[in-house]
């Protein structure tokens, strides 16, 4: 499937509002996929779906909160209606609470892993049963380099990630026996809101920017049929490979 072939295409991004989400949310439209740009803010939404149409492309928004059920089923509903389908789900959206262990609240935990874990999750199984029954699709869950091994001051954050990623693995094996395709892009420190609260000590020109994470997006929505790439790591350069 070449995206750069497709038309009107059902793209849906959660977090599109800003960073990442952002800007896989243009790189889609470019590649002409109707976007729905799916978050809490209904301004910043606003803003891509604007700069979509100004680059002639088309979006929807539907203002979601994926730490709550009622919210992401509804976001489904009002996508695939009675007879629509969805082509591509992007689970980008997430938080972080960062601090020592010792000192964390228990609502910050529940937030992280309601909203990185239990979210995406939920959010994969409603993709799943429109997919799944059309035999044809592709997820990619956003996770992070924190999905591999320890990070300090992290410790909520990164297991919300790790249990990304044993979601995305249990789930790859079960979606591809149904047509489905399903991988991770686990980036390094990228340039957004998000960076900049986890790791204040990096320098900004060292970062990733968010266009290098919708470029390996879009790397996998071109995979040739014979091909499965199950996760893409892109770290930052100068950082340790391994
Ligand atoms: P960001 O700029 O803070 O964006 C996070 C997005 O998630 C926002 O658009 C936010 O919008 C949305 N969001 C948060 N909670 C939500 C909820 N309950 N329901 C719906 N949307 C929600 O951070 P980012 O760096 O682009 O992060 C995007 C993804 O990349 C995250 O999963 C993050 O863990 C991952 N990641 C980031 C980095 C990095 O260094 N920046 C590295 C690796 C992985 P609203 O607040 O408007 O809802």
């Amino acid at each position: 499937m070449k995206t750069s072939d497709l038309k009107h295409k059902v793209a849906v991004v959660t977090g599109a509002g800003g960073g990442i989400g952002r800007a896989v949310s243009l790189l889609l439209a470019e590649k002409k996929f109707h976007v729905v740009l799916a978050g809490r803010t209904l301004g910043s939404l606003d803003n891509v779906a604007k700069t979509i149409a100004d680059i002639g492309g088309t979006a929807q928004v539907v203002q979601t909160d994926i730490s709550d059920e009622v919210s992401i089923v509804s976001l489904f509903k009002q996508v695939l209606g009675d007879d629509g389908s969805i082509d591509v789900l992007i689970n980008n959206a997430g938080v972080g609470r960062f601090g020592p262990l010792a000192d964390a609240k228990t609502e910050d935990l529940d937030l992280v892993l309601n909203t990185n874990l239990r979210g995406t999750y939920l959010c994969c199984r409603e993709a799943m049963r429109a997919m799944g029954a059309r035999g044809s699709g592709v997820i990619i869950n956003i996770a992070s380099v924190v999905a591999e091994k320890g990070y300090p001051l992290q410790s909520a954050y990164v297991a919300s990630k790790h249990g990304v990623m044993g979601l995305t693995k249990s789930l790859a094996v079960e979606a591809q026996a149904l047509g489905v395709r399903v991988s991770a892009i686990l980036p390094g420190g990228v340039d957004t809101a998000m960076v900049r609260d986890a790791r204040p000590d990096l320098e900004p020109e060292s970062l990733l920017a968010p266009e290098d994470v919708a470029e390996a997006a879009d790397y996998l929505l071109n995979l040739s049929p014979r091909a499965a790439v199950d996760q893409i790591v892109i770290r930052r350069r100068g950082s340790s490979p391994f």
